[in-house]
């Protein structure tokens, strides 16, 4: 968010000891010292004059201040405000108070006053038909022991009401806490582990990542990661400043630290919220809720409760008695009883909700969190969910994906490699080459990464999404699923479970022992110059058991297929005695008297191929088609 734009000849700003925003670091603080010329007024409140209808940027404008802190002034009157709403008279004015400023309403005519005096509610909200601002879900992340889980109960034992404390536990991975009327959604599972995990799923159910850093410690590696992933997923970022109440605490360190890796602190000028708390302490807990609502309020979080739901599943398992339960979110629109609810291919009617005290529920609006009885399989954490009015919809829907599973439409497009970029770069597809860089020692991350953010062509340009030492792992790959990115591996190779996840999902992990080569193949890759290799891939086998023959149309063998699949039209090569003695392609494919596209393993046809006739029995008749794949890619 841009800092203030200065206050366009409004009175100047008198010197304020309330919350300092200017800092001795900042290179453009917020609130600039007044001119000299006015210094001696600085005693009187300078007037300002407030429209009776005011944008809560445009006061944070007129004030000199950023709109996060008129938002957050705003909140201390009761108001709820974001950036774009607008706020009326009176709740302008307690800001400009607060902020040192005498206020004074715009004169308006009579006539004008009494019809505005009507339309200004307070923080007059303004949102498009049907949409209403939701509570975010908000997920905790940082470095391991840096109070992510400590942070995440306090947080639940700070809301939790006498009545409630030791009769309800929480049982399903997410909860809601009420601040000031306004609820916040935390996700159980903290890390950006699970975070990317689900975003690789095409699921993002986070709005808001609260990035814990122990005061006593500072950025770790897991730190940058959570930066990077929150990063690359565009989701705020709030900091919370763990641990405050050990004597080793090192507050300024970590704000340095934190500025080095580019999140540029509301103190200095920037849009990043930092706040001091202790979770063993117990302290700073509101203060980080009331703040969490400010980012919320930028982030201007809408949803129309009156659509069907839609959202996520974050938790599923199979329950001996009550069958398959999944804990959704709803991300938008409200999940009723017997809705119909479609999660991948399968489809159930939900038969009982519980919220995460345990309770019944008939309905869950946007950002509810409840556990849903009904479905008939128990679907994959991160897999979205639709709800539909009645069994046809649901039916066809499920029809319309399984079709699309079928044909593969689903997961392609999903993942790419360097080489398949290349020529998207060419054909003007893609502007942006996503890399994550994983490197055997911290030393090698920087001159690599500046060498390839340097290779910047007219067509595009490389954007380092992550970059850190050690193996490429399975959060590396699921980065790179997000993102669309690659993988670059110098010096260092994928872990097992990285590689076999690539595999699956298509990801190129690229790995190089000689930067010149690392730098060459992404240059040549940028300039749309990177061919594709073309590989063969098998599709099955079957043996020849009789050859036939056809006079002068040649001749036909008969075999039985062993594996996978062979098709009229397709390639194929003929093997005696594991060696290949021909290779052109399948002319006829004969069912008894049948002519046929493809014959699958168990099935016995005729087979006649291209310009090949020296069939014999014993020969392996193997089929294939050839596809596009990187060159030196590992995965
Ligand atoms: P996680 O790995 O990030 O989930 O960290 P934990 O919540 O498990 O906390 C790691 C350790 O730090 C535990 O021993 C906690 O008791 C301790 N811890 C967490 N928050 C605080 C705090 O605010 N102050 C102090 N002194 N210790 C804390």
């Amino acid at each position: 968010m841009p800092a203030s734009t200065g206050r366009r000849g409004r009175p100047s700003r008198p010197s304020r000891p309330s919350r300092g925003r200017a800092s001795p670091r900042s290179a453009a603080p917020v609130t600039p010292p007044p001119p000299a010329e006015t210094q001696t007024e600085a005693l009187a409140r300078p007037n300002v004059t407030v429209p009776r209808a005011i944008t809560v940027q445009q006061l944070g404008n007129l004030l000199g201040t950023s709109g996060v802190e008129v938002i957050k002034h705003l909140m201390r009157h009761g108001v709820i405000a974001s950036i774009n709403r607008v706020v009326n008279y009176d709740a302008a004015a307690a800001v400009a108070t607060d902020l040192g400023f005498e206020p004074e309403p715009e004169p308006k005519a009579a006539k004008e006053a009494v019809a505005e005096s009507a339309e200004a509610a307070p923080a007059l909200a303004k949102a498009a038909p049907g949409q209403v601002l939701r509570p975010p879900v908000v997920t905790i992340m940082g470095h391991v022991d840096h109070g992510k889980t400590s942070l995440l109960d306090a947080i639940r034992q700070s809301k939790v009401t006498d009545t409630e404390a030791g009769g309800i536990t929480q049982h399903i991975g997410a909860y809601q806490v009420e601040v000031k009327g306004q609820k916040i959604t935390f996700l159980d599972t903290p890390g950006h582990e699970a975070f990317t995990a689900m975003r690789a799923r095409g699921a993002q159910a986070t709005d808001i990542a609260i990035l814990v850093v122990a005061a006593d410690d500072g950025v770790m590696p897991q730190t940058i990661e959570a930066i990077d992933h929150a990063r690359a997923a565009g989701v705020p970022i709030i900091v919370a400043m763990n641990k405050i109440d050990k004597p080793t605490a090192n507050p300024d360190k970590i704000k340095q630290q934190l500025g080095e890796h580019g999140l540029v602190l509301e103190e200095w000028g920037g849009d990043v919220i930092l706040v001091p708390v202790s979770a063993k302490k117990k302290q700073g807990i509101q203060e980080l809720l009331e703040n969490l609502l400010v980012v919320a309020e930028l982030a201007d979080l809408k949803s129309d409760p009156n659509h069907h739901a839609e959202g996520i599943v974050i938790e599923a398992e199979l329950d001996s008695s009550k069958g398959p339960i999944a804990t959704v979110l709803v991300k938008n629109g409200t999940l009723k009883l017997s809705d119909r609810i479609v999660v991948g291919e399968s489809w159930g009617k939900v038969k009982a909700m519980f919220n995460d005290k345990g309770q019944r529920l008939k309905s869950a609006g946007p950002s509810t969190p409840v556990e849903v009885m009904g479905l008939p399989t128990v679907p994959a954490v991160g897999e979205r969910f639709l709800a539909t009015a009645d069994d046809k919809e649901a039916r066809s829907l499920v029809d319309k994906r399984r079709k699309e599973a079928l044909s593969g439409h689903a997961v392609a497009g999903r993942a790419f490699s360097l080489d398949e970029l290349s020529s998207q770069i060419r054909a003007g597809q893609v502007k942006e080459l996503g890399i994550i860089l994983k490197t055997d020692v911290q030393g090698s991350i920087e001159p690599i990464k500046d060498s390839l953010e340097r290779l910047k062509t007219e067509e595009a340009a490389v954007r380092v999404i992550h970059s850190g030492s050690g193996n490429v792992s399975e959060t590396d790959v699921n980065l790179a699923v997000a993102s669309r990115a690659i993988i670059i591996g110098f010096n260092t190779r994928p872990d097992p479970g990285a590689r076999k996840l690539a595999e699956a999902e298509g990801v190129d992990i690229r790995v190089y022992t000689i930067i010149y080569d690392l730098i060459e193949d992404v240059r040549k890759a940028l300039a749309g110059l990177l061919e594709p290799k073309l590989v063969d891939v098998v599709d099955g086998h079957a043996e020849i058991r009789q050859v036939f023959s056809m006079g002068k149309r040649g001749k036909i063998a008969g075999v039985s297929v062993n594996d996978g699949a062979l098709r009229r039209g397709g390639l194929a090569r003929v093997l005696r005695g594991g060696a290949p003695v021909a290779e052109s392609s399948v002319t006829s494919l004969k069912h008894f008297k049948e002519d046929v596209k493809e014959m699958r393993a168990g099935f016995e046809c005729g087979l006649g191929m291209d310009k090949f006739n020296d069939f014999q029995v014993g020969d392996i008749v193997e089929a294939f088609h050839r596809e596009k794949r990187s060159a030196g890619s590992t995965a």
